[in-house]
Parts: C-alpha cells; structure tokens; sequence
C-alpha cells in the first residue's frame, strides 16, 4: 500500500455501532469488564484508549514500524525513550539539536547522572571516537534543526550496531514521507507531531515508533508507567491532521524550493540553507537517504542593511512565531527565540549566529510568499 493510501486508511474504520466513517473519540478515563478479566482489550485510558489506538496504528504504518505509542508532547516521547536508559549511560548526540531535547538532555538529564557528548555529528570520525564503553544510544537528527545539515543515517547506524549502541533518529523536519529512518537499520523514530504530521498548528503531540517487538513492549511499559500517553481528544486531532501529510509536504516542499532560491538570490541575503538548492555542500548524502528536501529553511540576514525586528514587523503572511510544520508559513531568531536554552557558547558552536532566520513554509501561494519577503527585505 502507498504511504498516500496509509496515511488515509489506517487505523481508520473503527465504529461497528453506528459505522461513523471517521474515528470517534472515546473521551473515558476507564472501561468496564464483563467478567473479572474479561474486556475488550482496553482497561484504563493512560494505558491504552480506542482513538489514540487508531493514531498508534496510522502512524506506525506510514513511518513502517511494528508499532507505535504516541504522547502529550514532542518532548514526552522524547523523555519516554531516555528511560530506555540509566544514570551512568553515556549517549551521543549533535551540537546543533532541538533546543528543547538539548535542554532535557544537558540541563535536566546530565545532572541527573547521564552523560552525553555533543558532536560535529556530520563527522564520522568524530562520533567513532565519541563512542566509549558506557555509550548506550546514539541520538541523530537530521536535518539538523535550523541549519540543515544532514547527519548519514546508514553509516551511523552500522557504527552503533556494531558497539551494541542504541539509534534513534527524530524525524520531525522530514515527516515519514520525506525519509524513512527505519530502512537504514534505526531502533526507534521519534517525532513531535505537533509538526509536519499534525500539520495545523492546533495541537501539541509527540510519537515513538518501534523497529521491533522487543522494543515496543519496553516502550509501552515506560509510557504507561511515566504517564505520557496522548490524549483521546488530541489524538483524535493528530489522525484528522495525518490523513492529508503527503500532499501538504508536497505543497510546503514546492514552495520552499522557490522561497530559498529567491532569498539566494537576494543582495540582502547573505546565505541560504536548504537541502534543495544546488549550493548545498552534501548532495551525494541528500540523494542517498532523502526522498524530499521538505519544508524548513534558515538562512543569514545581512542586519547591517536590514533591520531584524523592522523586517519581522513589515511581513504580512509569516508570522513570528517558534514552531513550525503547519499550513501558515512561521518565521523566527533561532538565537534569540527556538534555540536561546542552548546558551550563547552553544548557539556559536553550532554556528548560529544573531543573524540566522528559520522559515517553516507554508502551503500559501509561492507569489504571495516571495513578494512578502521581497517588501521586507528591502530595508
Ligand atoms: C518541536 C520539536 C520537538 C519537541 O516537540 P513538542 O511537541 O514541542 O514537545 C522535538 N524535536 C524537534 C525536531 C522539534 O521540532
């Protein structure tokens, strides 16, 4: 089945009462039994629930895992899998991650016990030797958020396989459509469906996906038990949002590629980031695991021409706002706004500067978008 008819029919069909076409919501905190053990498989909502189950099953069928959990937040799928761990473990992760993860990883975690290196991801040797004889998970995401760097999902992989290292890619900015991580031998997928597959800025969600049984029975355990679990009314939400993810990354793709070559061509732009255009240092890489350049681009304003918050202020259609992966186009400072918990050594590590603007592109006209910029760029 292809990913557009996944996305649509999965986990879809699930009313024999009044066979409702769409998934209903069982807003129930609990389920009755028949009989002492005898149910119809759902006993407690934080457990499991009938809509979030739909959800489950749609997305780890369009990511292509043996299951799925999905959570309130990005961030609680994000925590959910560091409990795969202990204090003492070590992992290793890129310098320029979601500011929120890094956050949880050096300011909540590592005090905690667990230790982590923060690397040029993009060098293989450098995570080779990264890797120690307390490294239990290799933490990739690509492309690197908000500056675009593809990370060689394949190659990483083998390397953590062979040092028995857990990997796990969050695949938020790609979208399961766009790249598969699983194909390449990864354990676990996350996302923050608050994103691309929610697509409508009107829900905060998250979701783990499973490579394998084993893994998903650990994961499911530690959802329930860290009481993380989505709920019904917000899942419902996420498979409303889900049904229509091909043709709005389509939309948000075709319209990022015209929105980066003509801020590449602006006198006031001084560099563009964004996997489609052509000045994009990996295309061997992008061609390999990629099967779309997606939705985001950054890219460096020339501030001594252009006034930061006057070029904010004079858009009409991209608000400043963080987030990103809905249908309205959302502009923003990494260093100032989405990234600031990084600290300034770390932003500059990183090699985001002041200058830096992230853009998630809508699914608008392409024309409306580049003639907004066009005015706002003028200074
Ligand atoms: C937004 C985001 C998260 C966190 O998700 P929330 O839903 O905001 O908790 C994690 N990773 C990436 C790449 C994100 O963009």
């Amino acid at each position: 089945m292809d990913i557009r008819t996944k996305s649509v029919h999965t986990g879809v069909n699930k009313d024999s009462s009044f066979n409702s076409v769409i998934t209903p919501i069982y807003p129930t905190s609990t389920f009755y039994f028949e009989a002492i053990g005898k149910n119809k498989g759902f006993d407690y909502t934080r457990s499991g629930n009938p809509t979030r189950q739909a959800l489950e099953q749609n997305i780890a069928a369009i990511e292509g895992g043996v299951g799925c959990s999905v959570t309130a937040t990005g961030m609680a799928a994000i925590t959910a899998v560091m409990f795969y761990l202990k204090p003492g473990d070590h992992i290793v992760t890129g310098d320029d991650i979601y500011g929120g993860t890094y956050r949880l990883f050096n300011a909540v975690l590592r005090p905690m016990g667990f230790d982590f290196s923060f690397i040029n991801m993009r060098d293989h040797k450098a995570v080779k030797e990264a890797i120690g004889p307390k490294t239990k998970m290799i933490w990739i995401e690509t492309p690197s958020n908000p500056l675009l760097n593809i990370i060689d999902i394949e190659s990483i992989t083998k390397l953590a396989k062979s040092k028995n290292c857990l990997t796990v890619v969050d695949n938020t900015f790609l979208s399961p459509y766009f790249q598969a991580p699983l194909e390449f031998g990864v354990d676990i997928v996350v996302h923050s469906t608050t994103k691309y597959i929610n697509g409508h800025s009107d829900v905060v969600g998250g979701a783990i996906i499973y490579a394998n049984q084993q893994l998903e029975e650990r994961g499911r355990y530690l959802v329930n038990a860290l009481g993380v679990s989505e709920a019904p009314y917000d899942a419902w939400l996420v498979l409303r949002g889900v049904k229509t993810l091909t043709y709005r990354m389509e939309a948000h793709q075709a319209n990022a590629l015209k929105v980066a070559q003509f801020l590449e061509g602006h006198k006031n732009v001084k560099k563009v980031y964004y996997p489609g255009l052509k000045s994009h240092p990996q295309q061997a890489l992008i061609k390999k695991q990629m099967k779309g350049f997606g939705g985001m681009l950054s890219f460096e304003l020339n501030t001594k021409k252009v006034d930061l918050n006057a070029f904010y202020k004079k858009l009409k259609y991209f608000a400043l706002a963080e987030s990103l992966g809905g249908v309205e186009s959302l502009i923003e400072s990494p260093w100032f706004m989405s990234h600031v918990s990084m600290g300034e050594a770390g932003l500059k590590a990183s090699g985001i500067t002041p200058e830096t603007v992230r853009v998630s592109v809508g699914i608008e006209a392409a024309e409306d978008l580049i003639e907004d910029l066009g005015q706002a760029l003028k200074g």
